[in-house]
């Protein structure tokens, strides 16, 4: 009976120290880095060449300009315009 007692204490302590241990280091996480690699790999392949100067980046952070082409920045959009 002292024998499951033991047991059970040691069982909560073992417990209680993993938890502590994922709280202090999230990184660690096994389902935290397949997630942020997909989202890399999909920004990936929205990378625009800015019809200017060649330059590529992504397309959230391209200007459109007059003609539809994709630009760097609206200096290089109007300078084609
Ligand atoms: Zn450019």
């Amino acid at each position: 009976m002292d024998l499951l007692v033991d047991l059970l204490i040691i069982w909560f302590i073992v417990l209680l120290y993993r938890r502590w241990m994922g709280m202090g280091r999230p990184h660690l996480r096994p389902e935290q880095p397949p997630a942020a690699a997909g989202r890399r790999v999909r920004s990936a392949g929205q990378m625009a060449p800015c019809a200017h100067c060649g330059l590529y980046l992504p397309r959230t952070e391209a200007v459109t300009g007059p003609d539809g082409k994709t630009y760097c920045s609206r200096e290089h959009a109007r300078a084609r315009a």
